[in-house]
């Protein structure tokens, strides 16, 4: 089985800022890998190369030894993504918005429903199916855009940022949710600016710095090497 994320000298320019430079990454399978970094490290931008969002300029990004261009729609489908900034279909029942979501990867009509079901209840907010995305609370989208993640089952799930700005109760509550999706099997990208999250989540970490990789290591190392600089500190 190839790793989960494999990336070779990655290069992404947005006109004159060089966002990616150069960027050697492997996430091993069924790894729960944290990215860290401060503002501008590229922790966004990389994600965004993955799932397409934005096109590499140059250099090599596979998911599970799919190239993110060549092999989109393999790699895509493959992927998970709980982005920070949420662009949700704010007309629909939450639960229709994950339906349409599973249909878009091909999942027949019955399955799509049982699935967004699923994904609801394994959240949390089944009780809100019915709701608009609008109308719930900032801590209920958070987990809404856990849940059209999980909708189309995926095999590597990226959360960017997921816990910045939530109160402790939904922290700890999503912790265990992602942790327990990783005891399952599924793979796990995290951005993080959080030093503490990552050590209590993360097998592995990376630190990202003005587009280039400073290091892979495991957090009790980085805490080590006080690393904690970079990060701010959770009030957990
Ligand atoms: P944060 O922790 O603040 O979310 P990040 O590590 O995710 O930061 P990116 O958002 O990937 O970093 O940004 C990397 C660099 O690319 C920054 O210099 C940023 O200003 C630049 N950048 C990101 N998106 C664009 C864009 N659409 N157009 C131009 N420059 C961009």
């Amino acid at each position: 089985m190839p790793p989960a994320i494999r990336t070779r000298n990655l290069e992404k320019d947005y006109g004159d800022v060089r966002a990616l430079k150069g960027l050697d990454l492997t996430v091993p399978e069924g790894s729960f890998f944290g990215l860290l970094g401060p503002n501008g490290a590229g922790k966004t931008t990389f994600i965004n190369v993955l799932v397409g969002l934005v096109r590499k300029t140059g250099g090599e990004a596979e998911v599970f030894g799919h190239d993110v261009t060549e092999d989109y729609q393999q790699a895509r489908d493959a992927i998970g993504l709980a982005p920070q900034e949420f662009n949700v279909d704010r007309f629909f029942p939450i639960r229709e918005v994950l339906e349409h979501k599973a249909g878009y990867h091909g999942v027949p009509p019955a399955e799509a429903k049982r699935r967004a079901d699923e994904a609801l209840r394994r959240v949390g907010i089944y009780d809100k199916r019915d709701t608009r995305f609008d109308w719930l609370s900032g801590g209920m989208k958070r987990r809404f855009v856990l849940a059209r993640a999980l909708v189309t089952d995926p095999d590597l799930l990226i959360l960017d940022e997921p816990t910045a700005g939530v109160d402790v109760e939904l922290r700890h509550d999503l912790w265990d949710l992602i942790t327990d999706l990783n005891d399952e099997g599924t793979t796990i990208l995290l951005t993080t600016h959080y030093i503490e999250e990552a050590e209590r989540l993360c097998d592995q970490v990376a630190i990202l710095d003005e587009g280039r990789k400073v290091t892979v290591e495991t957090p009790e190392e980085l805490t080590r090497e006080g690393v904690d600089t970079l990060t701010l500190t959770l009030d957990s």
